[in-house]
């Protein structure tokens, strides 16, 4: 099968003829008809982020249809469309057993520890494969195991309550999600924090209220927006310093920012005017659970959570094709989601 895969970081990813993965008793093996190119992906071809081993496939944002299943699989069959929940854990370490699988002691994320979605075929245990509903297609299906379960895990950690008002930081693949699941969760106002005009008026279709930080400073925006009083959850999903803390310091008091975007540099915040100050909460939030995709699936099913628009481009499973796909994310461009459609 064709593979196409990071060989060296810093590299352009290179395709490779695999033979198909051997199923095991427990696996089932997908054939990928979408696999999402998200901007984790662009640092681990730059090398900003581990792969291991080398060389790998990339992907961890994948739907398809079953094609094969192991002896001792029940809960799928053959021709079944599905989601592919990108932690493949062990079920039975201390953190899996908690139900918080994201930090399972030998989980193995697919397109960075083990062979991901940029390939004809991906084997996965059967317990990461979810049911993907009709009304669903195969591109929504990949991007929303990525970057809409991180914002609902996100949303969760900021214990967004019905009535609060938010603020999404970039608007991206996760920020579009993270702004229709906000509605969702019952929050008055969300205001989509950006540079880019065109993604603000995506976020503007989808209900949020734009501010553009190209324009004014979005910190003095959001206080002015919402009388001075700043907002319950702050999402950061762009991984600067500089944003990290506009979105502390947008917060209301006893307002909580929940940092999802990946940066190696620190932030600078004066803790004692916007934490303490306001009892304000700084929260991490990485990646998400198996216990909430059911919900989430059920979101995108029902249209609440609509994914029309995110997905810019569809490209082949090609090498020039992806890298170039991701040379653009790397450049924050106005693309928001491309997908590999083999
Ligand atoms: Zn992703
Ligand atoms: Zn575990």
């Amino acid at each position: 099968m064709k593979a196409v895969r990071l060989i060296e970081p810093g590299q352009p990813l290179e395709m490779q003829e695999l033979t198909v993965p051997v199923v095991g008793p427990r696996d089932v093996l997908v054939r990928v008809k979408a696999a999402g190119i998200c901007h984790s992906d662009v640092h681990y071809r730059a090398g900003v982020s581990p792969v291991s081993p080398l060389p790998l496939t990339l992907g961890h944002e994948v739907a398809g249809v079953v094609e094969q299943i192991g002896a001792g699989v029940d809960t799928l069959h053959v021709g079944d469309r599905v989601c592919l929940h990108y932690m493949v854990t062990c079920g039975d370490c201390l953190y899996c057993r908690m139900g918080n699988e994201q930090f399972c002691s030998y989980g193995k994320m697919i397109g960075k520890y083990q062979d991901g979605g940029y390939a004809e075929f991906i084997c996965v245990p059967a317990r990461s494969a979810f049911p993907l509903p009709r009304d669903i297609p195969f591109e929504f299906g990949a991007i929303m195991m990525c970057s809409s379960a991180t914002s609902f895990h996100a949303l969760r950690k900021g214990r967004l309550q019905a009535g609060e008002t938010v603020a999404i930081f970039g608007v991206g693949g996760l920020g579009i999600s993270a702004l229709q699941l906000a509605k969702a969760f019952g929050a008055l106002d969300v205001y989509a924090v950006d540079i880019n005009s065109t993604k603000l008026e995506l976020a503007a279709r989808f209900g949020a209220l734009p501010v553009n930080a190209a324009e004014s400073d979005p910190v003095a925006e959001i206080q002015r927006l919402t009388g001075g009083r700043g907002v319950d959850v702050a999402v950061e999903v762009i991984g600067l310093p500089q944003t990290i803390q506009q979105a502390v310091y947008a917060l209301a008091i006893f307002g909580r920012a929940v940092v999802v975007g990946i940066t190696d540099k620190p932030v600078a915040i004066d803790t004692y005017q916007h934490l303490m100050g306001k009892e304000a909460e700084l929260i991490g939030s990485s990646d998400h659970l198996a216990s909430e995709l059911s919900a989430l699936i059920e979101y995108a099913r029902r249209g609440t959570l609509d994914l029309t628009g995110v997905v810019t481009r569809k490209l082949p499973l090609d090498a020039d094709a992806i890298n170039a796909a991701m040379d653009r994310l790397a450049e924050f461009g106005d693309e928001v989601r491309a997908v590999i459609t083999p």
